[in-house]
């Protein structure tokens, strides 16, 4: 490693003991009512000198150099700790919360995060844990365990970044997932691309038949808003709804898109 990376390993070595990060939180809502289901937890890292760094400046790192887990379990703790602060103010509010290759090789992390669950009072069915396809097709021998065991706890699993990995149908019929997350690529095109537009035909067709929840991502504008809404079912994700939110801006938000 070079002293470079020496000093981002100890920094994000501290930032994990002292929560240097701040969680934001992205709406996810039905399309057909617009009911808002859940959010995403997505985080950003407070850095003492280098100021503000989005997950793209970190995460990569922290999974080249194992500090992955200690990230994971750090951000989950944060994660449900909001969650119980929020309880009784939006009490059916769902929680995704990604996590990386790495994190499902280990064999204590459904049973960590089980006690953490307990210890904040919470149900494991108001939890998501989204991985992307990518890193589930590559692991996914060594990681079913983990995944079966996750499930078997009542929490939730989805395939973010959906149609960008190599998912074969018999990997995706055999590993424990119950939500596909479309990538954000093929929603952005919706509008102008017809081979788009039947990636999401396909996506309803398989998330259908395999009785799993369909999340769009990256809903940009009012028209792929409108455009999606033919299919009732899908839950929906992106700028136009809402851009990863601060937990005072979420609240803030909730009421805005309440009232209309
Ligand atoms: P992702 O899981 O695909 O998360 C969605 C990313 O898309 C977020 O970027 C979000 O800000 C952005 N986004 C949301 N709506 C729109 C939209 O309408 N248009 C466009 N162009 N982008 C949109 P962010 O927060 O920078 O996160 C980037 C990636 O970092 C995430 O991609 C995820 O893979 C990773 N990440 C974020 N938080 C965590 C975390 O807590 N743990 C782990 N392991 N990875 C994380
Ligand atoms: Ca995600
Ligand atoms: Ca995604």
């Amino acid at each position: 490693m070079s002293t470079d990376n020496n000093h981002l390993y100890d920094d994000l070595l501290r930032a994990c003991i002292h929560k240097e990060f701040e969680l934001y939180y992205q709406p996810q809502v039905t399309l057909a009512d617009r009911m808002v289901v859940g959010v995403e937890v997505l985080v950003r890292w407070h850095h003492p000198t280098l100021g503000l760094l989005y997950p793209d400046a970190f995460i990569p790192f922290a999974e080249e150099t194992g500090l992955i887990t200690q990230l994971t379990e750090t951000i989950i703790k944060m994660a449900f700790a909001q969650r119980a602060l929020w309880e009784s103010q939006f009490t059916q509010l769902h929680f995704s919360i990604n996590i990386s290759s790495q994190d499902v090789l280990s064999l204590f992390l459904p049973n960590l995060i089980e006690e953490l669950c307990e210890q904040n009072g919470m149900q494991p069915s108001f939890l998501t844990f989204e991985l992307t396809e990518t890193a589930v097709m590559q692991e996914l021998t060594s990681s079913l365990e983990v995944l079966n065991r996750l499930k078997m706890k009542g929490f939730h699993l989805s395939i973010d970044d959906f149609g960008t990995g190599y998912s074969s149908l018999a990997k995706l019929y055999d590993a424990p997932f119950d939500e596909l997350k479309i990538d954000r690529r093929f929603t952005k095109d919706l509008l102008a691309n017809h081979q788009a537009q039947t990636i999401v035909d396909i996506c309803v067709m398989l998330a259908k038949a395999l009785d799993m929840t369909l999340v769009a991502e990256g809903i940009e504008d009012e028209q792929t808003f409108e455009y999606l809404q033919r299919y009732p079912e899908i839950i929906g994700q992106g700028y136009w709804i809402a851009k990863p939110l601060s937990r005072e801006q979420f609240e803030q938000w909730f009421d805005s898109w309440k009232r209309g």
